[in-house]
């Protein structure tokens, strides 16, 4: 029998993600995708997600939970990660807001949401990720960590959210990199992704390139 082939978001979906601002390379959106489908159709819970950004993962992440009728939660403050203020490597000048002076992605990421159709799919939540994740009530099928690349920002993320990972349930991590490649590029979710293994709680479902995709399958976190 061949080999299923992988589920793939619409195309609309996809030029629709190429077209968005972001920082998810196209080989690890589809495997973001194919994660969040499997996850959504076994255990129809919603998808979550921490660093909404310009909302180029979540537009994945909703079309995987359109598919399925589930809903994609996404959560971000919106002011950037450390390595995106001005002055930085990852900043771009556009998403200043100039009457605060501060970064504000909100009203790009609610643009890209509209322009590919995804809105109602949609929550998004404006906070900090362990505010949110202390408040957050119920289980979810996926944890897509994404967001600030400080230990104490990746150790929070995943102390926060994966206890509302349901067992069954896949957690992603972005910006996995075991070798070091620049001052921000990975070294915290690295960490985080061995911490996961090591806890016996999770087992690794794919690589690809920098995200990792482990599946909750223990109690112990
Ligand atoms: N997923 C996005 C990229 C996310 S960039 C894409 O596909 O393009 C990381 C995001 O994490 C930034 O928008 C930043 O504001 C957010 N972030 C960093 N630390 C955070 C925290 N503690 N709580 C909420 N969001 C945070
Ligand atoms: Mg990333």
């Amino acid at each position: 029998m061949a080999p299923a082939t992988p589920a793939a978001p619409k195309p609309e979906t996809l030029a629709a993600f190429e077209a968005a601002k972001g920082f998810m390379p196209v080989r690890e959106g589809l495997a973001l995708y194919e994660a969040a489908v499997s996850a959504a159709r076994e255990l129809g819970l919603p998808l979550l997600e921490v660093g909404t950004y310009c909302g180029r993962s979540a537009i994945l992440l909703a079309d995987a939970a359109r598919e399925a009728g589930t809903v994609a939660v996404t959560v971000d403050h919106h002011r950037g990660s450390e390595e995106q203020q001005p002055g930085w490597d990852y900043h771009d000048p556009e998403v200043v807001d100039p009457e605060v002076g501060l970064m504000d992605t909100l009203p790009t990421f609610r643009r890209t949401l509209h322009k590919a159709g995804l809105e109602e799919h949609v929550i998004a939540i404006v906070g900090r990720s362990p505010q949110v994740a202390k408040m957050w009530g119920g289980k979810v099928g996926l944890v897509f960590i994404d967001g600030g690349h400080t230990d104490e920002h990746a150790t929070n993320d995943y102390e926060g959210w994966a206890p509302h990972l349901a067992v069954g349930g896949l957690l992603v991590i972005h910006d996995v990199f075991p070798d070091p490649v620049d001052e921000w590029t990975g070294q915290a979710p690295y960490r985080v992704y061995l911490r996961a293994l090591a806890s016996g709680a999770f087992s690794e479902v794919s690589a690809t390139d920098s995200l990792r995709v482990l599946r909750r399958t223990g109690q112990g976190i």
